[in-house]
C-alpha cells in the first residue's frame, strides 16, 4: 500500500526538498505552506511530472484549526497518515536579546514550537495503535542552533529549537510502545530562502570559512537525512536527533 507522507512548509527550500524526494521514494505526499500558494503548486507540479501524488495546502501550522483542517485534508484526499515532517519554521531579523519584544518573541513561538505540537499531536491522533492506526514516524526539523545558540544572531530561534528537541525526545519516548517512532534532524547553515528573512541573503557565503566540510549544505542533503529517517532501514531509531550540519 502506498504511504503518505506530510511535509509542513513543503513550498520552499528543506520542506520542498524532502517532499520531492520522498515522493521518488514511492510516498503519497502532502504539503502546507503559509503564503506562497505558487510555489507549492509548482512542488506539487514537478512530483505530478514524474508520475507521483501530491497535494497542496494552504495552513498556519500555528493555527489549531488550520492544523485540523490540513489533517484532515490529507485523510481525505491521501488516505490514513503513515508519516510526518514537522519542517515549518520561521526566524526574523538579525539582532540581540535585549532587542527582542513580546509580538516578535510570540511570533517565532507560535510556528516553531506550538506549530510543532499541534502537528505532532494530530499525526499521534492519525497514526497510533493507542487511536486504531497503523503506527508511523514524525521527523521533527530543528537546527544545530538548538546547540550553538545563534549569539548576536535570534536566540529566540535557537530557543524555539531547543524545545522542539525536547518534544522529539518525549514524544519519542511517550508513542515508543503505540508503533510511532520520532526523530530529529538538526540541519546547519543550509543554502535556503531562510537566511533573506534574518537579513542577510548571503549569510551562507560568509559563514562557509568555518565549517569544518567548507561549505553550507544543500536542502537536498537534508532531505536525505530524513527521507532514511522516515525509511524501514530506520527502524530500531527513535528519540535520535540527527546533526546535518558539515561538522559544525
Ligand atoms: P524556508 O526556505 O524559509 O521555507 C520555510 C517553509 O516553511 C516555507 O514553505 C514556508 O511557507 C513555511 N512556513 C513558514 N512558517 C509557516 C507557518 N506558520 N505555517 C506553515 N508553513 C510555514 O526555510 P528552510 O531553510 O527550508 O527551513 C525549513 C526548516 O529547516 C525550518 O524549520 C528551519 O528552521 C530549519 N532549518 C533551516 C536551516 C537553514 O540554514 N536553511 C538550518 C537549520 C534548520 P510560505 O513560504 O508559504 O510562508
Amino acid at each position: 500500500m502506498t504511504k503518505t507522507l506530510l511535509v509542513t512548509g513543503g513550498s520552499r527550500g528543506i520542506g520542498a526538498a524532502t517532499a520531492t524526494l520522498a515522493a521518488q521514494a514511492g510516498y503519497a505526499v502532502a504539503l502546507s505552506y503559509r503564503r506562497d500558494a505558487a510555489a507549492a503548486a509548482e512542488v506539487v507540479r514537478g512530483i505530478e511530472a514524474v508520475g507521483g501524488r501530491a497535494l497542496a495546502v494552504r495552513a498556519d501550522v500555528g493555527v489549531e484549526a488550520d492544523v485540523a483542517r490540513l489533517f484532515e485534508a490529507v485523510r481525505v484526499e491521501l488516505g490514513p497518515l503513515s508519516a510526518l515532517v514537522n519542517n515549518a519554521g520561521t526566524l526574523e531579523r538579525q539582532g540581540r536579546v535585549d532587542e527582542l519584544d513580546a509580538a516578535r518573541l510570540t511570533r517565532i513561538l507560535t510556528t516553531n514550537v506550538i506549530g510543532s505540537f499541534l502537528c505532532a499531536g494530530a499525526a499521534v491522533r492519525a497514526m497510533s495503535m493507542r487511536y486504531g492506526g497503523a503506527g508511523g514516524v514524525i521527523v521533527n526539523v530543528s537546527s544545530r542552533a538548538a546547540v550553538l545558540g545563534s549569539g548576536g544572531e535570534y536566540v529566540d530561534y535557537a530557543a524555539s529549537k531547543g524545545a522542539v528537541d525536547t518534544l522529539t525526545v518525549g514524544l519519542a519516548r511517550e508513542v515508543a510502545a503505540e508503533g510511532i517512532r520520532v526523530c530529529g534532524v538538526r540541519p546547519g547553515v543550509i543554502d535556503t530562502d531562510i537566511h533573506a528573512l534574518g537579513g542577510e541573503p548571503g549569510r551562507v557565503t560568509r559563514v562557509a570559512p568555518g565549517i569544518p566540510l567548507g561549505r553550507g549544505g544543500t536542502a537536498h542533503e537534508v532531505a536525505e537525512a530524513i527521507v532514511w529517517l522516515l525509511s524501514p532501514g530506520a527502524s530500531y531509531v527513535t528519540g535520535t536527533l540527527l546533526d546535518v550540519s558539515g561538522g559544525r
